[in-house]
């Protein structure tokens, strides 16, 4: 490896230890614990509450008042756009292929994680490369290709400022356009002084500037850039990604090899769809008009161009994107990742971020879409975290009905995942509840069950531990409060009923 091969802004990253919990590691832990327990770890990071608060203003002073007049029709136009694509999704790669290959790139369909890693690996084998530079992508979360890198050794640098900040701190992104969201300035001032081994002060332009400095160097040095892919228009084979810091457009122009590496459905007809799509996703993941960098590539350098890689490698990854288009799910595919429906929801809000689902995608579109592609048995679980409030649904660009999949996806859950016992006891419960003698009854139990100590579930062995896990139980003696107020406030109007 010549010195020119070792990252520049990797350089001390020795020196920062991790301070985050193992289920916010990247890559993600074999082990999952279960997710009640990692929910209310969660609530207790200190961090949770400041991220909940900013998220939570940033959503207030974006969607506050709802869509903007000139965005409307917009945003209707763009949910048609997108169903069209999906309604013919083979059509339009088969295009989109023929396009890139006509303009001189190579294209690698992969069934699977394991054929997109293959494809990736064979290129960078063949360059002998090693040292990557990476723009933001989450199908490279998705398919753990930092680390199958990494164990390769090959050193892999993410160039989005979020992305390095949590590459830093070994950890997932939080957010899908706020990787860092979680972290606050002196969180990030921190990891910096470690890295620079000196006190760096928390003035953003100085972490900024700090950044710019040690991530410019690997750009001339990189063997290979790797990026995501926003939009791949099928029309004429252009792949388009958006930044504000216009990282991918170095790491596109800057080394020899550009992969671009997407999912069938970043697929889009036309180049004039763009119109539509790309200020309604700066709207939505931003709130800006547009962001600051698009850039477009159609094919390798040509002859007479000053830069653009020698090589142009699109790798498409389905990981059951192709049966996911057949089911009645279809429309979660029809998502352009702004993640506004993660800043709008109040649970990954409350959480502090999407560390705490366990899966790659988080929040309302994570926890539709996680569950469809089986990352993990565990996912199946993750519509259950959500209030169905329906802001998602009200903030997302494309008008993804996501509470109405998160419902369907409950009831998938519980005809095919619930236990027999469990099944059973909510049979039990709707028989009792369904007659008045068997509610008071119940209500009789309850209370009496409120004289054992609250601790006793969890140390319980088997099911009763397994239920109490991350659960905090309320004091059962105060039940009955809730109808001893209905009886007062009913008095209450029927007093003054009578004056
Ligand atoms: S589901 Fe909608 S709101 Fe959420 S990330 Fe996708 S496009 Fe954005």
């Amino acid at each position: 490896m010549s010195a020119s091969n070792i990252s520049h802004a990797l350089q001390g990253r020795e020196r920062i230890a991790p301070e985050r919990p193992a289920w916010a590691a990247s890559p993600e832990p074999p082990e999952r614990e279960a997710l009640p327990l990692v929910t209310a770890q969660a609530l207790q990071r200190t961090a949770a509450a400041p991220t909940a608060d900013r998220l939570g203003q940033r959503s207030q002073d974006w969607h506050g008042e709802g869509w903007p007049e000139h965005l409307v029709p917009l945003r209707e136009h763009a949910a048609r756009l997108r169903r069209e694509t999906l309604d013919d999704l083979g059509g339009y790669v088969a295009q989109l292929s023929n396009q890139v290959s006509a303009h001189g790139g190579v294209v690698h369909h992969a069934a699977d994680t394991s054929e997109a890693l293959a494809a990736i690996r064979g290129v960078i084998a063949e360059r002998q490369a090693r040292l990557v530079v990476k723009s933001k992508s989450m199908v490279t979360e998705e398919i753990g290709l930092n680390h199958a890198l990494e164990a390769d050794g090959v050193q892999v640098v993410e160039t989005d400022l979020g992305e390095w900040i949590v590459q830093l701190g070994d950890e997932r992104p939080s957010h899908l356009v706020a990787p860092a969201a979680h972290l606050s300035r002196e969180d990030v001032a921190q990891r910096f002084s470690a890295l620079a081994g000196e006190p760096m002060s928390t003035d953003a332009d100085e972490l900024a500037a700090f950044a710019r400095q040690r991530l410019r160097q690997d750009y001339q040095d990189a063997d290979i850039g790797i990026t995501g892919v926003n939009f791949a228009v099928a029309e004429t084979g252009t792949l388009v990604t958006v930044t504000n810091e216009g990282n991918a457009r170095m790491a596109t122009s800057q080394p020899p090899v550009h992969i671009a590496v997407m999912t069938p459905e970043k697929v889009i007809a036309r180049m004039r769809d763009l119109g539509t799509l790309l200020p309604l996703l700066s709207h939505s993941g931003a709130h800006q008009q547009v962001t600051t960098y698009q850039t477009m590539v159609t094919g390798p350098r040509r002859d007479g161009e000053d830069d653009g890689p020698e090589e142009l490698h699109l790798v498409i990854v389905d990981n059951g994107r192709s049966d996911i288009a057949e089911t009645k799910y279809r429309d979660i595919l029809a998502c352009i990742r702004c993640g506004a429906c993660q800043t709008a929801c109040p649970v990954f809000r409350t959480l502090g971020g999407g560390h705490a689902y366990g899966s790659v995608y988080a929040g309302p579109v994570g926890a539709v879409l996680s569950p469809l592609l089986g990352e993990h048995p565990q996912d199946a679980e993750l519509p259950f975290l959500s209030s169905l409030c329906g802001s998602c649904a009200d903030v997302c660009p494309v008008q993804i009905p996501l509470p109405d999949m998160l419902v369907d996806l409950r009831a998938d859950y519980t005809r095919t995942q619930e236990s027999a016992t469990a099944r059973a006891g909510w049979k039990a419960w709707s028989a009792l509840w369904s007659h008045p003698l068997g509610y008071r009854l119940s209500i009789v139990v309850t209370r009496l069950g409120g004289l054992l100590p609250r601790w006793l579930p969890a140390a319980l062995p088997g099911a009763p531990r397994r239920w109490a896990t991350g659960r905090k139980l309320p004091d059962l003696r105060q039940s009955g409060r809730f109808r001893k107020a209905l009886r007062r406030m009913r008095l209450h109007g029927a007093e003054r009923s009578h004056r």
